[in-house]
């Protein structure tokens, strides 16, 4: 039997309240779906489970991030759904839209798919559902590149008011007194391909709930190539250890060079101590 490439065999990874989905090997494959809002991050693939979404936020469009958009959006015209959206980082929408137009028109006479594709800016935001919303952040790779942070933005009940019986936050509503004042929380956040972490410049990355992040290089044998092969070392996590508050970090896209089973091993043995608890190796 000839064996799979390891970024097309998609899992499942609970984290809490939310589910991803999806593979990461550098050169291969990646693709991640949050399963509760139905939107994806990266589509080097599409399996089946992913041509419901109807929102692909690509990091950057290299073949390995973004190949299977065309399958995706050409089975969603098939299968007769709404238009879905691919967001993309500015500057690379017009490239997209011309890779989707000329495959439609060598698919059929239609021409054209029903999808579209929509440029984003470092810092953009797209609402995907009340009180969520999907954060652009700028990363550093050979192509225009970016992160996501998927915030939750809600109404909580100002302190003030927190220890009031409900009677009395309930009179104090209908006198035009602000009760709540709005909290939000990064619940998670993908770097995408990039050669430095973003938390100077987003700070709120190193908040998330959950930390997707690039790790294409793990041994110590191999910190020289990350930087001139835009990517980032196991190192460049023990930099940041200490600002790192995320409650856990899922470190992926290692490069092929590594051995599936050697991995884990790997990772525990060289990850910064303060990280070895919160770490999980995808
Ligand atoms: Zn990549
Ligand atoms: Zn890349």
């Amino acid at each position: 039997m000839i064996p799979a490439t390891p970024a097309l065999v998609p899992r499942e990874i609970s984290l809490g309240a939310l589910t991803l989905q999806g593979a990461s090997r550098a050169t291969a494959a990646s693709y991640w779906r949050l399963k509760e809002f139905d939107i994806v991050f990266d589509m080097g693939h599409c399996p089946q489970a992913f041509i419901g979404a109807s929102r692909v936020f690509l990091t950057h469009c290299h073949l390995d991030h973004a190949m299977g958009v065309v399958y995706w959006a050409a089975q969603r015209q098939m299968m007769r759904m709404k238009g879905g959206t691919i967001f993309v980082p500015a500057g690379t929408e017009e490239g997209m839209q011309k890779v989707l137009t000329s495959w439609a028109v060598m698919q059929g006479p239609r021409g054209r798919y029903n999808c579209e594709v929509v440029a984003m800016g470092d810092t953009d935001v797209v609402e995907i559902q009340r009180g969520i919303s999907v954060r652009a952040f700028r990363t550093e790779h050979s192509v225009p590149s970016q992160g996501y942070m998927v915030i939750e933005k809600k109404e909580k009940i100002r302190p003030e008011f927190a220890k009031l019986p409900p009677l009395e936050v309930g009179r104090l509503k209908r006198e035009g007194q602000a009760i709540t004042e709005p909290v939000t929380r990064v619940v998670f956040a993908i770097t995408g391909d990039t050669t430095r972490l973003p938390f100077d410049r987003a700070p709120e990355v190193a908040t998330a709930e959950t930390l997707v992040g690039e790790c294409t290089y793990i041994s110590p044998d191999h910190a020289h190539l990350a930087r001139p092969m835009s990517h980032l070392h196991l190192n460049d996590y023990a930099d940041v250890a200490n600002d790192l508050r995320v409650t856990r970090l899922l470190l992926t896209h290692y490069s092929l060079r590594y051995k599936e089973d050697d991995i884990p091993t790997l990772v525990r043995a060289n990850v910064a101590e303060s990280l070895l608890d919160r770490v999980v190796v995808l």
